[in-house]
């Protein structure tokens, strides 16, 4: 299914029902910019029910496709997905229907009341000018004409987000809506009208009547645009990220003291999530580079003759990831992901500076697992020096770290790693039931391995295991024998 032909699909239907409908919002937004995205997602204003129009559509669609029916909104969503080799689905084409409608809100809910009405009235109700745009769907796919009340085409010109009413009235409506400017500067490279900034500052507050998991899932669409840090500057400047994440405005500001200042971690931790952002997509993994350091604030001292320290800042950094997560209503998963990257971000960066053991390469491997390539990703986007000279040098001993761990990696076999001799010969060979003494013995021999004594192979390490036992069947609990 492509966008042509589901055009004409829709027209089809809308003649034989004598119903208008037009394509609003994003689409119409980036076609005038010229982007073109990998997967297209189209809103349709429907004069008329728009969940009796998609289901009017969905009869006559022969292709793939699954409609899932909103009656409480009159809305109904279309995702067309086309199988891949391996099974998984691939989003070709979402598509979205809601009937024309005004939105009255009540000052202290989220929940408006939805009336239908007419296609100016629906517009009015969108956030920003640029998004609040119309082309109906006509017989050779969509209109040249374009319905703009607000001067939305002007605005795209000039680049600049303006909400169609009085920001104040659209902010404090919906303050989600808030969230979405930063969302659009950073994801269109706009800028943001000033009487719009101020109405932010004004109504940040009422951003606690919103739910975080709508927070969250437009603080990770901030996260996918390929500056997130744009967005993230007028969250700072307007007050509105102290709402949600004010242990990021915390690491804002450059103390001094004997002449001596630290850098500022809030400027650097956005020059981090914008290098991260062209290593990789993965939104959890940004999310972790705009959190890796949130523990420095709560560790800062000075320290005579060592001068700015943020002693175990990473320490701290993992119990502030599981408030966060919490707070933001993030899975277990991808808050116990980020932790651990925000744990051991420290670690590749110390290597470098104390010198590459194979040892301590070892240990990072097993350590971090399969997360071991992204906290490389994170670790090198860390390194912002200004300084030119200074930094391709760090980078090029980056270079050498991940070759080192590379080889060792080759070399020591160590994915999935364990004990060569495995707890069951442990407990067949001194007559133990699963107990903590066979715990023990095994973690002696990775510890052995991993410190380099011995081979990751089993010969060595049985021959480790013999000359070690002993020690620990001295202090055996007894209900631990067989
Ligand atoms: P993109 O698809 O690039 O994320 P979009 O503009 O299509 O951007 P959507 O979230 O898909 O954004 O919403 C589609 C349209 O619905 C918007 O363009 C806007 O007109 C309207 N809209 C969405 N959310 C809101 C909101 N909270 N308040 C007002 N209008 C909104
Ligand atoms: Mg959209």
């Amino acid at each position: 299914m492509n966008v042509s032909k589901i055009l004409k699909a829709i027209y089809k239907v809308a003649k034989k029902e004598k119903v208008e409908v037009y394509a609003v919002g994003g689409f119409v937004r980036d076609r005038l910019l010229g982007i073109k995205k990998k997967e297209a997602d189209i809103d349709f204003v429907v004069l008329g029910s728009g969940l009796e129009f998609a289901k009017k559509l969905d009869k006559t669609l022969k292709e793939e496709g699954s409609l899932v029916e909103f009656p409480d909104f009159d809305t109904a969503r279309y995702v067309f997905t086309k199988e891949l080799k391996d099974g998984t689905k691939k989003k070709l084409l979402e598509i979205e229907f809601a009937g024309a409608r005004s939105e009255a809100y009540d000052k202290k809910s989220r929940k408006p009341k939805v009336e239908s009405t007419s296609l100016e009235e629906d517009l009015k109700r969108r956030d920003f000018t640029v998004n609040a745009m119309a082309q109906q769907v006509i017989a050779s796919g969509l209109s040249k004409k374009i319905i703009d009340i607000f001067g939305g085409q002007v605005d795209l010109e000039n680049k600049i987000l303006k909400t169609p009413l009085d920001p104040d009235e659209t902010f404090s409506e919906d303050p989600l809506r808030m969230l979405r400017a930063a969302r659009f500067v950073a994801q269109l490279d706009f800028g943001i009208d000033k009487s719009a900034l101020g109405a932010i500052a004004k109504n940040k507050k009422r951003l606690k009547i919103i739910s975080a998991e709508r927070v969250q899932e437009e603080l990770f669409k901030l996260l996918k645009t390929s500056n997130p840090s744009i967005g993230f500057q007028i969250l700072y400047t307007t007050g509105l990220l102290d709402e949600f994440l004010p242990e990021i405005s915390a690491l804002q500001g450059v103390e001094e003291i004997y002449g001596q200042h630290h850098k500022n971690n809030f400027e650097h931790t956005l020059k981090v999530v914008d290098n991260i952002a062209e290593r990789t997509d993965s939104t959890v993994l940004r999310f972790a580079a705009l959190l890796h350091d949130i523990g420095k604030p709560g560790t800062k001292s000075f320290l005579k003759g060592r001068g700015w320290a943020f002693d175990m800042h990473e320490h701290l950094g993992l119990k502030m990831v599981r408030t966060i997560g919490k707070r933001l209503r993030m899975s277990k998963d991808d808050t116990e992901y980020i932790g651990k990257l925000v744990r051991w971000h420290q670690q590749p960066i110390q290597l470098m500076d104390e010198g590459v053991t194979d040892s301590a390469v070892r240990r990072l491997i097993v350590n971090l697992g399969d997360d071991l390539d992204d906290l490389l990703k994170l670790c090198r986007s860390d390194i912002t020096t200004g300084n030119p000279k200074k930094l391709k040098k760090r980078l090029k001993n980056y270079d050498y770290l991940e070759k080192r761990i590379e080889e060792v990696m080759e070399t020591d076999k160590l994915r999935d790693f364990q004990s060569p001799v495995r707890g069951e010969e442990i407990m067949k060979e001194c007559g133990l039931k699963p107990g903590p003494t066979v715990g023990k013995i095994k973690t002696a021999i990775e510890e052995a391995i991993l410190d380099g004594k011995i081979k990751n192979e089993y010969k060595p390490a049985k021959k480790y295991f013999e000359e070690i036992k002993d020690e620990y069947l001295k202090k055996v609990n007894k209900w631990e024998r067989v």
